[in-house]
């Protein structure tokens, strides 16, 4: 039996115009995530697309998986090929489907034609099949207002399709519609949920992760690239900036007062972020934020960080709480990564009575022996840059 995987586009089909430029995109995210999986054809018709195994080796089930990863699809389904022929579609119904109809008590059938001419109305193939299904599995009976399972039947132009259980997509935009944008990757729990939340609105990603060493170790950044790998499973590829901030710190700890040290070391992040991220087309950057959850993250703290910056920065996470967050980055697999102990440089010099309510003008004070500008200038220069996947 020939089996194929029917995608329905989400908020796609709300796009005019641009339509087919967002559907061109997403076909290539979807290629690009299974082009290790075996030879296939992707191709779209009636804002649906078609994916067709050719040749025997095609994996399937991790198709699936990796389909339902990939940002602006609504639902999706595997589905079996018929002849546009009833005695076909007949034939093939019960066994591609008795799988998902051993698993439940109820179903109903419900049809579409787009091709008018096939010679039964849609209540007529509902009709047969239902019956067909029925004769087939005697534990079954139908319901048409709440069932357990809704067995689709399509008539198109060239085939009939069968379905069973759909299942619901990652939802968004496809990467790569809504441009790019720089994320400041720490370790912890938020920023991962971060990068996830706006590339799940069509962002293409580039990361800055600020390192420490030997304040911080190796398997620090070794976690910030397991995060960023997970993330790159939704978001693909992501260009990471590996950007040496031990001196800056050192310099911050010798310079300026106690309690201004995280929010000196987050205006430092900023101004050289924005630097990285402007060369790599980045139009903004994004942060991990969520108003009051840290002394950094007070409304007056944020607002001395973006004193520093021009380019806007987006905080996805600002309104919410930490649990909600929590529940994404376990959704999404970053959690368990996220929780490892290891230091983030932004934990090795905390004040023990940060400021909470800073102003722009006592921030500059602050800072006001430091060497701004060669600190930046030379954090830059030796900054690494490399790929993940
Ligand atoms: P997270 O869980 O993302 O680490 P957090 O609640 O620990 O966030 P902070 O440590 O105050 O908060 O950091 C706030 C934001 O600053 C992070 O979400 C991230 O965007 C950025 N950030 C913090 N540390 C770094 C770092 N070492 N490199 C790059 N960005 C960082
Ligand atoms: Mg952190």
């Amino acid at each position: 039996m020939k089996e194929i995987i029917l995608i329905k586009n989400g908020e796609l089909t709300l796009k005019g115009l641009n339509r087919c430029n967002f559907e061109d995109i997403l076909i290539k995210n979807i290629r690009k995530s299974i082009r290790d999986l075996g030879e296939c054809s992707i191709k779209k018709a009636q804002s649906t697309i078609f994916i067709e195994p050719k040749d025997e080796g095609f994996d399937f089930q991790e198709a699936l998986e990796r389909i339902k990863r990939v940002f602006g699809i609504a639902a999706f389904s595997r589905a079996c090929v018929c002849e546009k022929d009833m005695a076909d579609i007949i034939a093939k119904s019960p066994d591609y489907l008795r799988e998902d109809l051993k698993k439940v008590k109820t179903f109903k059938v419900e049809a579409k034609r787009s091709d008018k001419r096939f010679p039964l109305t849609s209540p007529e193939i509902c009709r047969e099949i239902g019956g067909v299904l029925l004769s087939h599995f005697p534990h079954l009976s139908v319901d048409v207002h709440n069932p357990d399972l809704v067995v689709n039947v399509e008539i198109r132009d060239y085939n009939a399709y069968v379905r069973g259980e759909q299942l619901g997509g990652a939802g968004g935009l496809p990467v790569g519609t809504a441009g790019n944008a720089s994320i400041l990757i720490s370790g912890g729990i938020d920023s991962p949920v971060a990068a996830w939340c706006m590339a799940k609105r069509g962002l293409r990603l580039n990361a800055i992760h600020f390192a420490s060493p030997p304040y911080t170790s190796a398997r620090a950044e070794q976690k910030v690239k397991t995060l960023l790998s997970k993330v790159a499973r939704y978001s693909g590829t992501i260009n990471l900036a590996i950007v040496p901030f031990t001196e800056i710190q050192d310099q911050i700890a010798e310079n300026c007062p106690e309690d201004y040290f995280t929010l000196i070391m987050r205006r430092m992040m900023m101004r050289i972020s924005q630097k990285i991220a402007a060369e790599k087309g980045s139009l903004a950057l994004i942060t991990g934020e969520s108003l009051g959850q840290v002394a950094s993250q007070t409304l007056p703290a944020l607002v001395t960080t973006d004193y520093v910056c021009e380019m806007p920065v987006l905080r996805p996470l600002i309104g919410m709480d930490k649990e909600e967050i929590i529940e994404i980055s376990r959704k999404i697999d970053t959690f368990e990564t996220s929780i490892l102990p290891y230091e983030d440089c932004c934990t090795v010099f905390t004040p023990k009575h940060p400021k909470t309510r800073p102003t722009l003008q006592s921030c500059e004070e602050a800072e006001a022996n430091l060497q701004i500008d060669a600190l930046i200038e030379k954090a830059i220069s030796e900054t690494i840059y490399t790929y993940i996947d």
